[in-house]
């Protein structure tokens, strides 16, 4: 069953101009399947024309978008895909299928009433140029290519950024022939414009940092991954794509497809099941749950393995009179020994200044403040041997870690390796952002990006984004484009 929504403006939506739909030039043309179709854009609140004109206005590429909102004889919504989770890989996935197959149907489901709520919209806002990422892993193509498309993407669409750059510091001499290894690994990797500089020329860069020798990143930036998400979603809905929020998705299932004879042809044997009785039915799905995504694969008979354990990281805010000891990026030589990259200060698009984030475990999957607690969270991190062992492996660097989030000056001091200059009086507490990391039974944290799919028959029809850990928000665009190629191989779409 197709819903035809009457379009009832009397000015063309796209040039204004007096029209009972929408003017010639701008008028959709009837596709090849001579359906009677209605141009209109996604979502139930805000439907228009929408056209070739506009599709091309916003430089997403060629052709004329037609939607329809189809419902199965149950009065269910249907799609060809639907994308489960509304931060920036979701959204940068839905916008990538919608572009390659704009004849089929795709929605996002995404829990919150709004997009880009969690990872996506508490992050660093860093866009990294793959130094640190072993060569040859996903990471390290995906950051460098990311990288690229993020400023391309930017440019096209007046998105703000600013290439700030970035200097990795060593402070003393132990950390140098570690700061070497990282710039071999960085033009391993192939990331550009990469160079080493002595203590000078970090003052010159940097006049309060100290430092004895440092990495210059001149292609890293800084974004706010949170509109560029929103901006994903905006053009996904303008090619035809819905969103739907508010919708928890807690059950797949698998119902019977329609039978030939009925000549209904809707073949959308999954049933993706939300809280207060929300259903939709698809041919297949993917998944980009961030902190969830262990849960979510779970629901379609995948191993619980990689689980993801919350770790919170809170940041510090510079004040804005301090502001000038701080030009771009700087971040320490990472420990080889601890899964973080180390308290860094990063530049915001908005002119003010972070520094952080720490790491310590968050006793809720989504608790931005220290007080917040789940029970179900605790304990299925408490009770997971993963994070037991890692826990018993880095108790000392933990409970510095909590010891650093409680006490403000403890955190200054290690940010005054870097800067001397600052003070705790010049710092007040800022934002936190929970990290999902996925954590093997063995007590190893899973450093690249994991994609899986489950078996039998719904299984095969689900496409997990497992492990999307930074520099996923820099790969975004990069991690849609794979995940759209899985998505070609495997399904027949
Ligand atoms: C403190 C911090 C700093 C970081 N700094 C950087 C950085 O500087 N640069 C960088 O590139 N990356 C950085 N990252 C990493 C980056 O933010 C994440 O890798 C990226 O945002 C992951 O995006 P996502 O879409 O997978 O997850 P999310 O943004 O978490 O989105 C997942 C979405 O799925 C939804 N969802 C979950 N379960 C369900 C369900 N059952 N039904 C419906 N919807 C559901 C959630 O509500 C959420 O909106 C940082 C992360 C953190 C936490």
């Amino acid at each position: 069953m197709f819903v035809v929504t009457p379009l009832t403006q009397t000015t063309c939506y796209i040039c204004r101009t007096t029209s009972r739909l929408t003017c010639l030039k701008c008028r959709p043309r009837p596709t090849r399947s001579r359906r009677k179709y209605t141009a209109t854009t996604t979502g139930t609140r805000d439907r228009h024309a929408v056209s070739c004109c506009t599709v091309r206005n916003l430089g997403l590429g060629p052709g004329l978008r037609f939607h329809t909102t189809r419902m199965s004889s149950t009065g269910v919504p249907e799609y060809d895909v639907c994308i489960i989770g509304g931060g920036i890989v979701g959204l940068a996935t839905a916008q990538e299928l919608i572009l390659r197959h704009p004849n089929l149907k795709f929605a996002v489901l995404e829990k919150e009433n709004e997009l880009a709520l969690h990872q996506t919209g508490h992050n660093s806002g860093v866009i990294h140029a793959g130094i640190y990422y072993a060569p040859g892993s996903l990471k390290a193509k995906l950051c460098v290519e990311g990288l690229k498309l993020v400023y391309e993407y930017c440019d096209k669409h007046n998105i703000n950024y600013e290439r700030v750059g970035k200097l990795i510091v060593a402070v003393d001499k132990s950390e140098v022939p570690r700061l070497e290894e990282l710039y071999q690994r960085g033009l391993v990797n192939n990331v550009e414009g990469l160079s080493l500089i002595g203590p000078d020329e970090i003052r010159e860069r940097e006049p309060y940092c100290k430092g004895i020798k440092a990495l210059v990143s001149p292609n890293t930036g800084i974004v706010d991954y949170g509109e560029m998400a929103r901006m994903f979603g905006k053009h996904f809905k303008t090619l035809g794509g819905e969103i739907h929020t508010e919708f928890d998705v807690n059950a797949f299932r698998q119902v019977n497809e329609s039978e030939s004879s009925t000549n209904k042809g809707l073949k959308c044997p999954i049933l993706v099941e939300g809280k207060h009785g929300k259903t939709v039915r698809c041919r297949y799905v993917i998944t980009c749950g961030g902190l969830f995504s262990d849960r979510l694969a779970q629901l379609s008979g995948c191993e619980p393995n990689p689980r993801i354990v919350p770790f919170r990281g809170d940041y510090l805010l510079l004040k804005p009179e301090k502001r000038h000891l701080v030009r771009g990026n700087i971040y320490p030589v990472p420990d080889p020994r601890f899964p973080f990259l180390g308290v860094h200060f990063t530049p915001r698009i908005d002119g003010s200044l972070w520094l952080g984030p720490n790491a310590v475990l968050a006793f809720k999957r989504e608790g931005y403040r220290l007080t917040d607690f789940n029970i179900s969270d605790t304990i299925n991190a408490l009770s997971y041997r993963g994070l037991r062992k890692l826990a018993y492996k880095h108790l000392i660097f933990g409970m510095k870690e909590m010891y650093r989030g409680f006490v403000k000056s403890a955190q200054v001091k290690q940010l005054q390796r870097y800067i001397p200059d600052l003070k705790p009086e010049d710092v007040t507490r800022g934002p936190s952002g929970v990290r999902a990391m996925a954590l093997g039974p063995d007590g190893s944290l899973v450093d690249d990006f994991v994609f899986d799919m489950g078996s039998g028959d719904i299984g095969r029809r689900i496409l997990h984004v497992r492990n999307a850990p930074s520099p996923a928000a820099t790969s975004s665009l990069s991690i849609a484009k794979m995940v759209a190629d899985k998505v070609q191989d495997s399904f027949s779409l």
